[in-house]
């Protein structure tokens, strides 16, 4: 019998993926599926990033590149981080990796050991608990409340820190709720925050732009104070509609007063990826000095599709749905349906041909939740609320 180590058997999964195969195998035995389950932008990468991989590639760029990612490509990062945040960092601070997971698995396996604490958003993205008990750490969840308008709460977070705290992660605009954490909540959590200097903290902004209503992304880089121990993860994927390429980065402390973790990402790429693929990290300099008007499109059309689906979901019997203000996900309240979230998700999926998410996926307070991604076209969106209706009036929580 072959034996691996025990940490597998922690290691958890995002369901999105297994409902993404559940709905290509229905829709492949001729089923009609509307799948507003997976995360990510139902655009084309922009022409010209395209056109700049294949130029690279036709350019001869075929070989290594350095494993924190082409110079060129993380100073595009800089310039990209200056314009966003009006924070100028650093090349030596930019880390170019395979997507925005590869910094959430560096980061959690960097501070992640039995007996300490890593906190993270509850209902949050599923893989930051996967990590933290692959670690053998103990995960501690953060309430992420509806009541609140799914933004964290700097007090109720503060209180969750304790001496065996290593990590703390962030994540706003957030995956699932699509909750904006405003920028006093934030700033308030950063004062806290200097009673702990010991707790390092990772902030997931790969939905930085993604914001509505006139709510504002506010990154954890405007606070110099904490930047010693901030680690930002951030990546192609969603802004410019790049989930395929595997294309992310982050920014790190970078020294020896900060444990040196830019060098310790550095070499967990050498001992595992090496680098990225060179035509993507051209592609990727290109998304960013590029013109910006297919992103500013996909973004307006993110935009009415929220209002239609919120609209939608408000319409139906027993569910309740609060305009999310960032990202491109509706978390709709189903709990007075009866239905239990996830019963309710394989029940649409498999009676009515809609993929969707049940809240329990992304945490314990996932409960009564239904997760919707809007990156589809407003006719699927429209089709999705019909048969969801539908479902609900003819069937009972029980049947
Ligand atoms: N962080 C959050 C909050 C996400 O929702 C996702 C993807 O869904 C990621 C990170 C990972 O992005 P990537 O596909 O670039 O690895």
């Amino acid at each position: 019998m072959l034996q691996t180590v025990s940490a597998f058997g922690r290691l958890g999964e995002e369901n999105a993926f297994a409902v993404l195969a559940r709905a290509t195998t229905l829709a492949s035995e001729g089923r009609d599926i509307v799948n507003l389950g997976i995360g990510q932008p139902d655009f084309k990468t922009p022409a010209h990033i395209v056109e700049a991989a294949i130029k690279a590639l036709r350019d001869g760029h075929h070989g290594y590149t350095p494993a924190t990612g082409l110079l060129a490509t993380r100073e595009a990062v800089v310039r990209r981080t200056l314009t966003t945040t009006g924070v100028e960092v650093s090349p030596e601070n930019v880390m170019i990796l395979p997507g925005g997971k590869p910094t959430m698995f560096a980061s959690i396996i960097m501070f992640g050991e039995p007996g300490v604490d890593i906190l993270y958003p509850d209902p949050g993205f599923p893989i930051y608990r996967s990590m933290i008990e692959f670690t053998g750490a103990n995960p501690v969840p953060v309430p992420i409340r509806e009541e609140n308008g799914f933004a964290f709460s700097a007090e109720e977070t503060l209180a969750l820190i304790t001496p065996r705290t290593r990590l703390l992660i962030l994540n706003s605009p957030a995956n699932p709720t699509g909750g904006v954490t405003p920028p006093e909540e934030i700033s308030k959590l950063v004062k806290g925050l200097e009673a702990h200097p010991n707790v390092a903290i990772l902030s997931d902004e790969i939905y930085d732009v993604m914001t509505y209503d006139g709510g504002r992304h506010c990154s954890l880089l405007s606070f110099p104070e904490i930047r010693d121990r901030l680690i930002v993860l951030n990546g192609w994927s969603k802004t410019w509609a790049m989930t395929g390429w595997r294309m992310g980065w982050s920014i790190w402390p970078n020294g020896p007063q900060s444990a040196n973790l830019y060098d310790k990402v550095r070499k967990l790429a050498v001992n595992c990826w090496s680098c990225v693929n060179a035509p993507s990290q051209y592609a990727g300099i290109a998304a960013i000095d590029g013109p910006q008007g297919e992103v500013n499109n996909m973004m307006s059309a993110f935009d009415h599709r929220r209002k239609v689906v919120v609209e939608g979901l408000n319409s139906l019997n027993g569910v309740s749905c609060i305009a999310p203000k960032g990202a491109f996900y509706a978390f709709p309240n189903v709990s007075a349906t009866g239905w239990k979230a996830k019963k309710l998700a394989g029940a649409l999926l498999e009676t009515s041909g809609v993929a969707l998410i049940g809240g329990p996926d992304f945490g314990i307070l996932g409960e009564g939740y239904l997760r919707l991604s809007y990156a589809n076209s407003e006719e699927n969106i429209l089709r999705a609320i019909d048969r969801i209706a539908a479902f609900l009036d003819e069937n009972s929580p029980s049947g």
